[in-house]
This record gives C-alpha cells, sequence and structure tokens, in this order.
C-alpha cells in the first residue's frame, strides 16, 4: 500500500509539520471517512476536506493521491487555522475517525487498525518527503500548546508517546546529549505555595482556561506539590 504517487514528493517539501487530528465524531460512526468529513466541512463554507489524509475506524488511509476526497498534497490544508494563518500553509493534517465517547466527549478510542495505519502513514511521509529531517510531528493539541490557542482535546492521545512507542523517530535540534530525539513530552509544574493558576501561566506561556483543562480543574484552586501538566 502506498499513500503517495512518487519516491520523493517534492509536493511535501513545503509542510514541515505533519500534525494529527480526530475527527471528533463518535467511536459507532463507521460512516466517518474522507467523503463524510469532506461533506461536512463544505457544509462549514470550506472548499472540502481539510486534512490530507482520514484514516477510517477500519484502519483505512484515505489520501487524494488513492481516489479519495482528502485535500491534495499539493494545496493548503485547512486544519490548524486556529493556531495562526501560517500553520495551515507549513502542516500536513491527518486524522483518525473518532475521538468522542456517546456522550460527546473526548476520548481515546480510536482501533488498532487505525493506529497501525497511522504508523504506516508516518513511515511513508517520512520516507517520500523530501527533506525529513526538518519535519516535526506532533498532535494538533501540541500544537495549540505551543502557539498558546484556545484548549482542545484533540487528538484524544499522547502523539508523543506513539511515536515513541513504534520507535518511530524524527531528527530534532533538542535531541539529549545520548542522542534520543526528546519528543514532546508532556511537561508539568509542581505547584510552590503562593503560586497562582495566572503565575503559573505567565511562566510557561499558556492560558489559566488551558491549565484547567488539562488538569480538569473545576475552580482555580491548587495546592502545593500538586503536579500540573502544562
Ligand atoms: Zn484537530
Amino acid at each position: 500500500m502506498s499513500y503517495f504517487k512518487h519516491p520523493i514528493d517534492n509536493r511535501l517539501a513545503r509542510y514541515d509539520h505533519l500534525i494529527v487530528h480526530c475527527t471528533a465524531t463518535k467511536g459507532s460512526q463507521d460512516e466517518v471517512d474522507a467523503a463524510w468529513v469532506d461533506r461536512v466541512h463544505k457544509e462549514k463554507g470550506w472548499s472540502g476536506c481539510g486534512y490530507h489524509a482520514v484514516i477510517t475506524r477500519a484502519g483505512e488511509v484515505q489520501t487524494r493521491d488513492l481516489g479519495f476526497n482528502a485535500r491534495p498534497y499539493n494545496r493548503q490544508g485547512a486544519h490548524v487555522g486556529g493556531c495562526g494563518k501560517e500553520w495551515n500553509a507549513r502542516s500536513m493534517g491527518v486524522s483518525l475517525a473518532g475521538g468522542l465517547n456517546e456522550n460527546s466527549d473526548p476520548e481515546n478510542n480510536f482501533t488498532q487498525e487505525q493506529f497501525n495505519a497511522l504508523e504506516a502513514f508516518i513511515d511513508e511521509f517520512l520516507e517520500v518527503h523530501p527533506n525529513p529531517v526538518t519535519v516535526k510531528i506532533m498532535g494538533h493539541r501540541d500544537l495549540i500548546r505551543i502557539t498558546r490557542s484556545s484548549p482542545k482535546a484533540c487528538p484524544c492521545f499522547e502523539v508523543s508517546t506513539f511515536l515513541s512507542e513504534r520507535n518511530i523517530t524524527m531528527e530534532d535540534e533538542d535531541s539529549d546529549p545520548d542522542g534520543q530525539p526528546s519528543p514532546l513530552s508532556p511537561e508539568t509544574h509542581k505547584v510552590k505555595a503562593g503560586d497562582t493558576l495566572w503565575d503559573i501561566s505567565r511562566q510557561y506561556g499558556v492560558t489559566v482556561a488551558w491549565l484547567k483543562a488539562k488538569n480538569n480543574l473545576e475552580d482555580d484552586k491548587i495546592y502545593p506539590d500538586q503536579v500540573l501538566l502544562l
């Protein structure tokens, strides 16, 4: 199975990020595929499916090269505009169908077939990319954290953990001295006496809303020695 037409694909040269999303649909919605997303995104007034690849619940990677209604690789996607306009220009978007439970709350409910397909897609993406050493792979929520945009759970799992479990490594100038690439491991802050959420948000350049969402905080109360995810 090949998701790209070319052994070295110059259409990918402009993308230095691969962003992993979920469609934020229920795990029971087996019908969610590129055509489904295309329809929904058109209803939002977009030109069509905003992702370059959609991975169905059954683990089928649907790309334009394979004849599906996903965004062509040579056209900018529409998936990370909320992080700043430039991000759609430099990012490929791949989306896994699912991510919500029956109450429409975020849930990591992806199938093994989807994770295997994601691994295969990423492997080939890195193989055919003209300059793979420049590429960073992360979840939508990781990009949100970096760009300090409004919090979202997407894609409802830690992409950095997924990458390290599957031994997918990216070259990274922030590599550890022992040569291991440093994936975007979750950072934490241990609360000191007198800390407020506002102080911590300023310290790390995130919003209070982000901290509350990330740590499931009902209100602004935090306690010394509490470990907060950033
Ligand atoms: Zn997303």
